[in-house]
C-alpha cells in the first residue's frame, strides 16, 4: 500500500481531487463550478518549492513577507459566498500568493486584484503568466480604498482581516453584488457577507476565521499590528 499522502508528491491531480472531496464537499461546499475550479487550479504552484508537499493540506501556509496563502476550505467558503457567475467582474483585495485570484479567474470573466506588498504582487504576476492566466488585472497599492477606476464590481472579496467594513468597498458594489470580508479585532475575525440591494445592504455573518491584517487608509494603521 502507498503511504497516506504520497500521491501529493507524485500526483497533484489526485491530491486536488482528494482535497475537493475531503476538505470542501464534505464540509458543505456544494457549488459544482466552484468545486471544479478547485480541482483544476494547481495550488502547489503558488507556494515555495520547499512547501509543495504540503500545498494540498488542510491549512494555510507562509508565502514570505509575513503573509500566508489561506486554507483551501476558507478560500472555497469565500468564493462560494460571492456566488460567482461566468460574466462577472470581481475585485479581490490582498493578492498574496495569487491562488484565490487564480480560482476566481476560472469562474468569472475578469478578476481585478490589489496587493500592498510589491514583492508579492510581482511574484503572483509571474505565476499567472506561467499558468497562462490572462484575465487577472493587478495593481500594487492600498486595496482598502477599492479600485474606483473599474467600479462597480459584481463582487468584492477581501482576503485580509479588517477592523470594520471599508466604506469605499461598499460604494463600489454593483446592485445585487456581494462583499465578502473578514472583520474583527485582533487576530480573529468573523466572515461578513454584504449584499447591495438598491440603496440598502443586507448582511449576514458567517464563519470565524483568522487572516493577516488588512493595512490601509480604511483599515488598520501600519505598525498597529492586528
Ligand atoms: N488571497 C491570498 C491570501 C492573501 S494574505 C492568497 O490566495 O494567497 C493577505 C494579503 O493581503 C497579504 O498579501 C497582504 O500583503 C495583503 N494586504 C494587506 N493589506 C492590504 C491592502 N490594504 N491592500 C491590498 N493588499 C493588502
Amino acid at each position: 500500500m502507498r503511504p497516506e499522502g504520497e500521491d501529493a508528491r507524485t500526483d497533484p491531480v489526485a491530491a486536488r481531487k482528494r482535497m475537493v472531496e475531503v476538505q470542501l464537499r464534505s464540509r458543505g461546499i456544494e457549488d459544482e463550478r466552484v468545486l471544479d475550479a478547485f480541482a483544476s487550479v494547481p495550488r502547489h504552484r503558488f507556494v515555495e518549492p520547499a512547501m509543495r508537499l504540503s500545498a494540498y493540506g488542510d491549512h494555510a501556509l507562509p508565502i514570505g513577507e509575513g503573509q500566508t496563502i489561506s486554507q483551501p476550505y476558507m478560500v472555497a467558503v469565500m468564493t462560494q459566498a460571492l456566488r460567482p457567475k461566468a460574466e462577472d467582474r470581481i475585485l479581490e483585495i490582498g493578492t498574496g500568493s495569487g491562488y484565490q485570484a487564480a480560482v476566481l479567474a476560472r469562474l468569472v470573466r475578469t478578476v481585478f486584484t490589489v496587493e500592498r506588498v510589491p514583492g508579492l504582487a510581482r511574484r503572483a504576476q509571474a505565476i499567472f503568466a506561467g499558468l497562462g492566466i490572462d484575465n487577472v488585472i493587478q495593481r500594487t497599492g492600498d486595496g482598502s480604498l477599492g479600485w474606483s477606476r473599474y467600479a462597480p464590481f459584481d463582487g468584492i472579496v477581501v482576503t485580509a482581516g479588517a477592523p470594520r467594513i471599508p466604506e469605499s468597498l461598499r460604494e463600489q458594489l454593483a446592485d445585487g453584488a456581494r462583499l465578502v470580508i473578514p472583520v474583527g479585532t485582533g487576530a480573529h475575525q468573523v466572515l461578513r457577507v454584504l449584499e447591495r440591494r438598491g440603496d440598502r445592504t443586507v448582511e449576514r455573518t458567517g464563519e470565524a476565521c483568522t487572516f493577516v491584517p488588512l493595512i490601509g487608509r480604511e483599515a488598520w494603521r501600519e505598525g498597529s499590528g492586528s
